[in-house]
């Protein structure tokens, strides 16, 4: 599972490739008051026309938002003025992923927290290497937050990355407690994303109402036809990587799309991935890269 050969490894190097240049793009072309679909849609475009593929619905995550919004299809919303908005991109080149994240800082007063994010990504980065644990790498992030004023959150992680896998195993958290003992293995592929939020909130995130990404399940046998067409169509193109229903426009007639969506999922052969809200409403800032664990150290891919 680790001992990616010399041609993966490469992919997994032009895949964080593609992801960092999207990335300083994006950095540049977010503006407030920009539709939010927009946005969406040319992170996944520059990712296309750069060779790789999209290996999940580009999140764009506004102030108390922390992850999972993506736009549906027609989407209205815009940047509000002054806000902290988190562009959440992946990337595969043959099915090997990696993460990336850049928070936009809208809001002066939210400058120092968006930096900590930073820091705090950067000073896991200083530390990892083959066999630390990933409470170690944990209470790392843990501790430059805190110095800083600021508190993680506790209930998200980052993650190990793999081919066709955005969550591949061994989770890498944001705090120093945490009950599973791993460590980070040499030659493995891990997604590092510390999220902060201010010293007076909760420091954890809720499930919003909203659910804009999902991923297939499980086959089902399903008698409305137009559903059956749109699992087959997803079951062919995101058989394990999540997707967003903009992706699947062209699938059936627009009139019988929303009956079929629902009709998938109540029948539970998708699940969705509903937004995350810090849970007392505060604002939330995240950085996130992909390494690779190299022997004396890691190296940055995006
Ligand atoms: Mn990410
Ligand atoms: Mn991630």
């Amino acid at each position: 599972m680790n001992s990616y050969d010399e041609e993966a490894i490469s992919k997994f190097r032009l895949s964080g490739k593609i992801l960092r240049e999207t990335r300083e793009k994006m950095r540049r072309f977010v503006r407030e008051g920009m539709r939010i679909i927009d946005i969406c849609e040319k992170a996944e475009n520059l990712i296309r026309e750069k060779g790789g593929e999209p290996a999940f619905p580009c999140n764009v995550s506004i102030n108390e938002v922390a992850a999972h919004y993506t736009s549906p299809p027609e989407d209205e919303k815009r940047i509000p003025e002054k806000s902290v908005v988190k562009v959440d991109m992946g990337v595969h080149v043959d099915g090997y992923v990696t993460d990336t994240a850049v928070t936009i800082c809208f809001n002066p007063e939210y400058r120092s927290l968006v930096k900590t994010a930073e820091q705090a990504l950067e000073a896991a980065i200083n530390i990892i290497h083959p066999g630390i644990s990933t409470a170690k790498i944990g209470s790392t992030i843990e501790k430059t937050i805190k110095s800083r004023g600021f508190k993680p959150i506790s209930n998200l992680t980052g993650h190990q990355v793999g081919r066709y896998l955005v969550h591949a195993g061994t989770s890498i958290p944001n705090v120093s407690h945490m009950s599973f003992f791993s460590k980070v293995k040499l030659g493995g592929m891990y997604a590092i994303e510390p999220f902060v939020t201010l010293p007076d909130a909760v420091g954890k995130v809720k499930n919003g109402e909203e659910v804009m990404i999902f991923r297939f399940f499980k086959s089902r046998s399903l008698k409305n036809l137009n559903a059956k067409q749109l699992l087959k169509c997803i079951e062919k193109n995101f058989r394990t990587l999540p997707f967003a229903e903009r992706w699947l426009q062209n699938v059936l007639p627009k009139e019988h799309y929303p009956e079929a969506f629902q009709e998938l999922l109540s029948s539970k052969a998708l699940v969705g991935y509903p937004v995350f809200i810090e849970a007392s409403g505060k604002t939330v800032a995240q950085a996130e890269h992909t390494i690779m664990i190299v022997e004396d150290g890691c190296a940055v891919l995006t």
